[in-house]
C-alpha cells in the first residue's frame, strides 16, 4: 500500500481548520491530523458532561472533512498542548470513536484517499474520524483506562465495524530512547493499535538509518510510521514509501508545522516527488553544514524528473565541529555518517554532492579507504586538487571526483579558448580557490593567488605546485590582495565569499572581492568570473560590466558543476538549461523575500 502523505492540522478556529483542510485536499495530501489539543480544554460540568461546543466543534470537522482524517488530543507530556483531565480526553475519544449511530454511508470506510462529499454546516456527528492517537504512555497507565479506549476503536476482540482506528504513539522531543526496538514491539503488540507511530529526535543522519531498520524488519508487526524529527530526520520523512512507512506528515505551510523539521506538502511532492519513490529508489543527496539552503536538492530533482530517473536527491546535513570545521571532530563524524550510509541494506546511495567543510576530509577518506582496501577509485583533478564535491557509487565502486574543478575548466575554456599563455589571477585561497588553480594551472596559464592571508595562499601554492603529480608549466605566484591594482590578468577569478548575501562567511555582502575601477592595467578582453551566487551579480561583476569586461556569474559555475554530477549519476546529459532557470529563479525568489 502507498505511503499516505498526511497535513497536520493545529485546530484552533473550526472554520479555519476546515479551510485548512480544503486545502491540504487541493494540495494532494491523502489525509489530515486534527490536532484538537488547544482547542478543547477538556472542561467539564458539574455533572462530567464536556463542553458540549468544543465536541460539537470537532465532531463537524470530521463529518465535513473533505479527506479522512486522524483526530489527535496530544498531551502535553508528549509534546501537545493538552494537560486537561485525562478521563475527559478519553470521553472525548469516545464520543468521536462511536459518532453516528448510524453505518454505511457515514462510516468512515476502509479506502482512505476517498473524498466524502463536504455537507455545509450540517449537525455534528455524521461518523467517526479514520483514527484516534493516543499515547502509549497514557494507554499504559491503568487498566480502566484502556478499557474506555477501547470503547472508542474498533479492535479485533470485539469488532465494530467503522468505528475509528486507533494509533498507538510515542515521541521522544530529547533524542532517541534506548529500548526504541522494545517499545516498539510492545505498542505492536498491543491488540487495539490498528497503527504503531514512532516519533524520535533525529541527532545524525545515523538515527534514521535506525527508524529504516523498524520499518524494513516490520518490529511492531503492524503498520508502521517511524519519523525522525528536527533538521537530520527528513530523510526518514521523505524516504518513508521506499520502506514501506503507512504514513508521513508534510504541513501546509513552513510556519504551521507540527514537529520540528516538517517538510511542506508542496515540498513533498514538488521537490522530492514524493509519489514516485518506491523500494527501488536510488537516493542521492548534498553533505555539508548546513545544507538547509542548498539549491542542489532544487535542480537534481528536477533534473531526475526530467529524464524520467528513479532518484531522490535530499539535503543531508552532517554537524561540523563550529570551532574547527576542519578538525578531526569534523572528520571523524564525516567518515562514521558516510560510511554508514554508504554500507545501510537497501537504502541505495547513488551519489553524493559534497560541501563546505567536508570537501577536504572527503579527499583524506577516500585515501584512507583506499589504502584500507575498501574503496575506491577518484580521479586525478580530485587528488591534485586536494578537495573533491562528488561520490558516485556504481555497482558497489566508489568513486570520487571534483567537478568544480572541471566547471571552472569548460567556462573559461568557453571564454577564453586557450589557456596556455594566459595570465589568471585568483582571489581567495580556500577549497574553490584550489579549483580554480588547478582549472587555470593544469592547462598552461600563468597563476596569481591574492588572498586576505597570505601564508594560506602560499601553502596552497607549495601544495599544488610541489606534489608529485601536480607539475605544471609555471610556477604558482602569490601577491598581497593589494597587488590586484596592478594585476594584468586575462582572467580575474573571486573565490572567497566577499560579496555574498547570507549564508555562511557572507558578511561583506557589499564588498568588492576585486578593486575593478582601480585595475587599470587589464586587456580589454579580459573576462570577470564569480563563484558567490547570491546575488547573481555582485558587486564585483556589476563593476566589471560597467567597465565592459566580460563575465561569467557563480550561477554559471553552480549549474556546471552540478551539471557534471548529473551527467556521472545518471549517464544522461545534465539539463543546464533547466538547472538554470531553477536556481535564477530561486535566487530571485529569496532575494525578494520569498
Ligand atoms: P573557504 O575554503 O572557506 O575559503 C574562503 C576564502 O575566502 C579564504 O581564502 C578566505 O580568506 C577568503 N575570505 C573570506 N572572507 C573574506 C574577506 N572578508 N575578505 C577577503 N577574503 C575573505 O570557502 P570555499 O569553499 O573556497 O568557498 C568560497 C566561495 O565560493 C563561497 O562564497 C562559496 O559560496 C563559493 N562557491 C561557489 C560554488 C559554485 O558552484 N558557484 C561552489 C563552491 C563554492 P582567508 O584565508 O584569509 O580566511
Amino acid at each position: 500500500m502507498p505511503t499516505l502523505l498526511c497535513v497536520p492540522i493545529l485546530v484552533q478556529d473550526e472554520s479555519a481548520a476546515m479551510a485548512d483542510a480544503v486545502a491540504a485536499r487541493d494540495s494532494g495530501a491523502d489525509v489530515v491530523e486534527f490536532r484538537v489539543d488547544e482547542f478543547f480544554s477538556g472542561v467539564q460540568d458539574a455533572a462530567g458532561n464536556l463542553d458540549v461546543r468544543e465536541v460539537n466543534g470537532i465532531l463537524r470537522l470530521v463529518a465535513e472533512c473533505p479527506l479522512p482524517c486522524i483526530v489527535t488530543c496530544r498531551s502535553a507530556t508528549e509534546g501537545g498542548h493538552y494537560d486537561g483531565d485525562e478521563m475527559a480526553r478519553v470521553a472525548l475519544y469516545e464520543r468521536l470513536g462511536t459518532a453516528g449511530e448510524r453505518r454505511g454511508a457515514d462510516a468512515p470506510g476502509d479506502a482512505v484517499g476517498k473524498e466524502k462529499p463536504p455537507r455545509s454546516g450540517g449537525p455534528p456527528g455524521g461518523h467517526p474520524p479514520r483514527y484516534l492517537d493516543f499515547e502509549m504512555s497514557a494507554y499504559a497507565t491503568s487498566a480502566n483506562l484502556r478499557q474506555k479506549v477501547h470503547l472508542a476503536v474498533d479492535w479485533p476482540e470485539e469488532r465494530r465495524e467503522g468505528r475509528s482506528g486507533l494509533i498507538l504513539s510515542m515521541h521522544d522531543f530529547q533524542g532517541r530512547p534506548a529500548d526504541l526496538l522494545r517499545r516498539v514491539a510492545a505498542m505492536g503488540r498491543e491488540e487495539a493499535a490498528r497503527v504503531v507511530k514512532v516519533a524520535i529526535t533525529a541527532r545524525s543522519l545515523r538515527d534514521n538509518l535506525e527508524l529504516f531498520d523498524l520499518l524494513r524488519e516490520n518490529a511492531s508487526g503492524k503498520p508502521t510510521i517511524a519519523l525522525g524529527m528536527g533538521k537530520f530526520g527528513l530523510m526518514s520523512r521523505v524516504l518513508a514509501p521506499k520502506f514501506g512507512g503507512y504514513l508521513t506528515f508534510a504541513s501546509l505551510r513552513a510556519q504551521s508545522a507540527t514537529a520540528p523539521g516538517q517538510p511542506t506538502v508542496r515540498e513533498m511532492l514538488d521537490v522530492y516527488r514524493f509519489r514516485s519513490i518506491g523500494p527501488k529508489t536510488k537516493v542521492y543527496g548534498v553533505v555539508g553544514w548546513p545544507v538547509d539552503h542548498s539549491l542542489s536538492p532544487l535542480v537534481h530533482n528536477a533534473g531526475f524528473e526530467a529524464i524520467g530517473h528513479d532518484g531522490v536527491y535530499l539535503p543531508l546535513p552532517i554537524a561540523a565541529d563550529e570551532k574547527e570545521p576542519g578538525g578531526e571532530t569534523t572528520y571523524l563524524s564525516f567518515k562514521a555518517t558516510l560510511e554508514a550510509l554508504l554500507e545501510y541494506p537497501g537504502l541505495d546511495l547513488a551519489g553524493l554532492s559534497v560541501t563546505m567543510p567536508f570537501k577536504e576530509h572527503l579527499v583524506r577518506w577516500c585515501g584512507e579507504s583506499r589504502d584500507a582496501g575498501t574503496v575506491t577509485s577518484w580521479d586525478r583533478q580530485a587528488c591534485a586538487v586536494g578537495a573533491a564535491n562528488t561520490v558516485w557509487v556504481d555497482g558497489g565502486v566508489v568513486e570520487v571526483a571534483n567537478t568544480d574543478a572541471r566547471a571552472i575548466e569548460v567556462l573559461l575554456e568557453g571564454a577564453l579558448g586557450q589557456f596556455s599563455g594566459k595570465n589568471a589571477a585568483i582571489i581567495g585561497a580556500g577549497g574553490v580557490a584550489r579549483a580554480a588553480v588547478w582549472a587555470c594551472a593544469s592547462r598552461g596559464a600563468a597563476v596569481t593567488v591574492y588572498n586576505r592571508t597570505r601564508e594560506r595562499a602560499e601553502k596552497l601554492a607549495g601544495e599544488m605546485q610541489d606534489g608529485p603529480r601536480r607539475q605544471f608549466e609555471r610556477a604558482i605566484q602569490v601577491a598581497e590582495l593589494a597587488e590586484l591594482e596592478a594585476s594584468r590578468a586575462d582572467v580575474v577569478i573571486n573565490c572567497t565569499s566577499v560579496g555574498m548575501v547570507g549564508g555562511v562567511g557572507g558578511s561583506e555582502p557589499e564588498g568588492m572581492a576585486a578593486p575593478v575601477e582601480r585595475m587599470t592595467q587589464l586587456p580589454e578582453h579580459a573576462v570577470f568570473m564569480e563563484t558567490v551566487y547570491r546575488p547573481v551579480e555582485t558587486p564585483m561583476l556589476r563593476a566589471a560590466k560597467a567597465r565592459g569586461f566580460r563575465t561569467i556569474d557563480g550561477v554559471q559555475m553552480f549549474v556546471e558543476q552540478a551539471a557534471l554530477q548529473f551527467e556521472m549519476w545518471t549517464g544522461k546529459p545534465g539539463p543546464r538549461g533547466l538547472f538554470e532557470r531553477i536556481c535564477r529563479e530561486a535566487i530571485a525568489a529569496r532575494e525578494g523575500g520569498g
